[in-house]
């Protein structure tokens, strides 16, 4: 039996889709851990420090979730952590692709570490990390999709980036 899914991503920044996986999650497992990159393929805005900062702050009325920064391959970081799941979202049908190819390629690396995959709200089907920046540099409401305080950051960020 799995008790503990890793849920492993950039988080650049947590949104409410992220959320919306990670509360579906704690309600499955006895521990979610959401795992931030701390290094990635794609260039983040935020450090690795602001990412687990604003994920703490958006996950903090889940009880039974941690968030940890690794560096890597996830599919070892989870492999090391006895027993547990790795846990991905599956948006839409544009994930599908990408998220069979990790899966498969993991198992491949580490074969007892299985995929678990969670599907959001419709509502955020179609939100993404980049869609939230994108709005907010062009000075558009994203309430609705990301924690207020990441929204502040986001804006702090933004700023300072000009
Ligand atoms: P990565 O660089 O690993 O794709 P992300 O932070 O972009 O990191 O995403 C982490 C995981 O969360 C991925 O499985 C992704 O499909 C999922 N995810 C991202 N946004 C959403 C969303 N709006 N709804 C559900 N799952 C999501």
């Amino acid at each position: 039996m799995h008790d503990i899914a890793i849920y492993p991503g950039t988080f650049d920044p947590i949104t409410n889709g992220h959320v919306d996986i990670i509360e579906r999650g704690s309600k499955m497992f006895g521990k979610i851990v959401v795992a931030v990159a701390e290094q990635t393929a794609k260039s983040c805005l935020f450090t690795a420090d602001e990412r687990v900062e604003m994920a703490k702050i958006a996950t903090k009325h889940i009880k039974n979730v941690i968030i940890e920064k690794f560096t890597g391959l996830a599919v070892e970081y989870v492999k090391n952590q006895n027993g547990a799941v790795m846990l991905r979202g599956l948006r839409a049908v544009s994930d599908f692709e990408y998220e069979l190819q990790m899966a498969l390629a993991n198992r491949e690396l580490c074969e007892n570490v299985e995929t678990v995959f969670l599907t959001p709200k419709s509502k955020y089907l179609y939100l993404s990390s980049s869609l939230v920046k994108q709005i907010i540099s062009a000075g558009g409401d994203v309430q609705q999709w990301a924690h207020e305080k990441v929204i502040e950051k986001l804006k702090t960020k933004l700023a300072f980036d000009k």
